[in-house]
């Protein structure tokens, strides 16, 4: 008999491959990382079950080379609930494991805190006099005071004293008065809270005992409006769970993560921080990580991939803004770090916080059948007052460049009484398009059903869907007349309208394309911040999740973009995108506007949102959603594929539709072209199934897809499936 380990590697292997245990003893253990041939390469693979009797002949059996951990790098709770993703969204193990790690250890890095230089005094140089110092060699004795209080420094603060503090170290060094050695970062931020929390009110004492008064596994949700408090919330619970020597992981969304944010956190907590996100270089993410998993940090912040975090000691898991569709991960491995937070917070006993002003439709669902603790917070913190929102009917007025009349009286009337007004709109660049005036010609991607966005400030057209760019054409390419137009509106458009408008208010906006260098977000939301800027404009971006207090006025350019989207989560998206929005407004003592243009102020959509609310909003939808078989009311989950032919696609969707298992009580739909056809070159189709059961359709997927991956006309596509898709286009 033969022992073989299984080894789970990179790429789309739907099992495991066994291995013959390495030359060398000790055997791995679950959850270690292996380098193994594979075809005729090495890859890195994790280890998923101890060693077995081998399938196969061992002959045909190859050998693990390399054993790289001697502590496994994900531990067995780990393990168990990506085992559990992998299921679950029906992606190939290796790749769901591999996306848990950081990518120096995908890689093969040591799983070790990487060590960086910094430098101490000497004897010498504790006892040194600086004043002896100061005519001779200013720098060098700012440099020893510095280094007499703080202890150590490090590069990145030697980077922050200016000027050439290297080099007057260096002096330092060769006097004997300081000498480098190498410390251990891990790149923890140190929270010292510096200032008291406020008194919570009741509503939030009473949402912060639901969490911290659980004994076990609960799902809280926190449903509380804009500015109604609900990070204080989970900052007493976090603060609670810290006391008890536990650590708290907070889940944010993308763009929620700001350095605002973190300095809350900092400033209110007590402890050491880590920060996981995308914006790390590969070793700054793997010192999180390692920080996380040894128990360093008390508290891990960080975006989607973040809910991989190891954990030495976890207590407490949030969630905030779990409504936001960047929680969903939309290629690879399409989990759901809210859903996953979920399970992971019930395999370990513990409480799981939901935060939103909007919560998702399922999340209400959940809570409405009983699943989980439904706290409201229905009223702003300390004094602020809940904003008005008012539909400006925008048939047959005198617009300039998308700004009504009415509109425009009102931003001047916010800025004379030393308001801030947030100019809201939902769409970078300068125009959606460009069209020729003589014949129509529309600006369209070769590649994509959809058209190019006319960017003015980099001169180009660019195709969001795509990503391809070319040059402004001088002439319509149909008729050669040079009089293109652009059409509709964006943000660089309203930009170059309000300054031409209000020629002495300072305008910041902030967007995908106004940001896109390292630190331009940040220091245009600190102008925005200080109010050196009254006008701020911006899509999304702006709109989510920032705390603006002088913000008076909220003005949403054009609401009508949003009212008839293709998805069936169109509305959701809008309501909770104009909530969200809307609550910049009136965030402090001064009371808040809010304007919406529309050239549908009956719809029924607008009319429920400024008369009822979200919640009135939610209400109306669940109960369409429920009329219409749709999530929440059922189990979704949609078979994917592309190919540069329009055939490829709809045969293989078909042939996986004839292999179908009796469907029982499953409902297909398709296949259909995906909404966008044409993407980056590529025809789009789609079959949609959905289940009243979520087991009935796990159950279906289970036995269907390996027969899906066996059919000839698989090797010819694209294809993935995504289970509770987030969006269906
Ligand atoms: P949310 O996360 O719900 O949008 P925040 O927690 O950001 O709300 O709170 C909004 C503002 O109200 C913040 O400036 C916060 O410091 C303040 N705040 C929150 N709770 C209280 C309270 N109990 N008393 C006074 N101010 C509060
Ligand atoms: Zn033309
Ligand atoms: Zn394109």
């Amino acid at each position: 008999m033969t022992l073989a380990i299984p080894v789970a590697v990179p790429g789309p292997f739907a099992e495991p491959l066994d291995y013959l245990p390495p030359a060398s003893n000790p055997l791995p253990g679950i959850g270690t990382r292996v380098r193994v041939p594979l075809g005729r390469r090495r890859v890195i693979g994790i280890v998923v079950a101890s060693a077995r009797e081998g399938r196969v002949d061992s002959a045909r059996l190859r050998q693990i080379e390399a054993v790289l951990d001697t502590v496994p790098v994900l531990d067995a709770e780990l393990m168990a609930l990506l085992t559990w993703a992998a299921a679950y969204y029906h992606h190939a193990p290796g790749e769901c494991l591999g996306t848990a790690l950081p990518a120096r250890l995908r890689q093969g890095a040591a799983a070790r805190l990487s060590a960086e230089t910094c430098w101490q005094l000497t004897a010498a140089g504790q006892a040194a006099d600086p004043e002896a110092l100061r005519r001779r060699a200013p720098r060098q004795a700012e440099l020893l005071v510095a280094l007499q209080s703080a202890g150590e420094l490090g590069a990145a603060e030697l980077a922050g004293m200016g000027g050439d503090a290297r080099g007057a170290l260096q002096r330092l060094v060769e006097r004997d008065l300081a000498v480098a050695i190498q410390r251990e970062n891990a790149g923890l931020i140190s929270a010292t809270a510096a200032h008291a929390p406020p008194a919570l009110n009741a509503e939030q004492t009473a949402a912060a005992a639901a969490i911290t008064t659980t004994t076990g596994h609960a799902v809280v949700l926190i449903d509380g409006v804009t500015g109604s408090g609900k990070t204080e919330v989970y900052l007493d619970a976090i603060a609670k769970a810290l006391a008890a020597r536990q650590q708290a992981l907070v889940i944010v969304p993308e763009i929620g993560l700001t350095p605002q944010l973190v300095n809350r956190f900092r400033e209110r907590l007590s402890g050491r921080i880590a920060v996981l996100h995308s914006g790390l270089s590969d070793t700054e993410r793997l010192n999180a990580w390692l920080a996380a998993r040894d128990g360093l940090a008390d508290v891990v912040i960080g975006t989607r991939s973040a809910i991989f975090a190891p954990l030495a000691r976890p207590g407490l898991i949030v969630v905030d803004e779990e409504h936001d569709a960047s929680l969903k991960q939309q290629e690879g491995f399409r989990y759901s770090a809210r859903d996953l937070a979920i399970l992971r917070a019930h395999r370990l006993g513990l409480p799981v916080v939901l935060g939103s002003a909007t919560p998702s439709l399922e999340t209400l669902a959940n809570a409405r059948a009983g699943r989980y603790v439904h706290q409201r917070l229905t009223r702003r913190a300390g004094d602020a007052m809940p904003p008005q929102l008012r539909l400006l009917d925008m048939r047959g007025q005198p617009t300039q460049e998308g700004l009504s009349a009415p509109l425009l009286d009102t931003i001047r009337r916010h800025l004379d009484n030393a308001g801030q007004v947030l100019v809201f709109l939902n769409r970078r660049g300068y125009a959606p398009t460009l069209i020729c005036h003589e014949c129509g010609w529309l600006a369209e991607c070769e590649r994509c059903d959809a058209r190019y966005t006319y960017h003015r400030g980099r001169a180009r057209l660019h195709c969001h869907h795509c990503d391809r760019e070319r040059p402004i054409p001088r002439a319509c390419p149909d008729c050669g007349s040079v009089d293109l137009r652009p059409l509709g509106l964006g943000t660089e458009r309203i930009e170059q309208a309000l300054e031409t408008l209000l020629p002495d208010t300072r305008l910041v906006r902030i967007d995908r394309d106004s940001t896109r260098r390292r630190g331009h977000f940040e220091t245009r939301m600190a102008e925005a911040l200080r109010g050196e800027a009254r006008l701020l404009l911006g899509t999304q971006m702006l709109a989510k999740g920032h705390h603006l207090p002088a913000v008076t006025l909220v003005a949403v350019v054009d609401a009508d973009q949003g009212l008839f989207g293709a998805d069936f989560r169109s509305p959701e998206r809008l309501a909770q995108l104009i909530v969200q929005v809307a609550g910049r407004a009136g965030r402090a003592e001064r009371p808040g506007e809010v304007v919406i243009q529309t050239h549908q102020p009956e719809h029924p959509l607008l009319q429920t949102l400024i008369h009822g609310g979200y919640p009135a909003f939610a209400d109306a939808a669940l109960a369409e959603r429920e009329a219409a078989g749709l999530p929440p009311a059922r189990a979704m989950a949609l078979l994917r594929a592309e190919a540069p032919g329009r055939e490829g696609p709809q045969g293989f969707l078909q042939a996986a539709r004839a292999c179908l298992p009796t469907p029982g009580t499953i409902d297909l739909l398709g296949p259909y072209p995906a909404p966008m056809e044409r993407r980056a070159g590529r025809y789009r189709a789609q079959l949609m199934l959905l289940a009243d059961e979520r087991p009935a359709l796990q159950h279906l997927l289970a036995r269907w897809l390996p027969a899906v991956s066996a059919l000839p006309a698989a090797r010819r596509v694209r294809w993935s499936v995504d289970v509770d898709p987030v969006e269906t286009l």
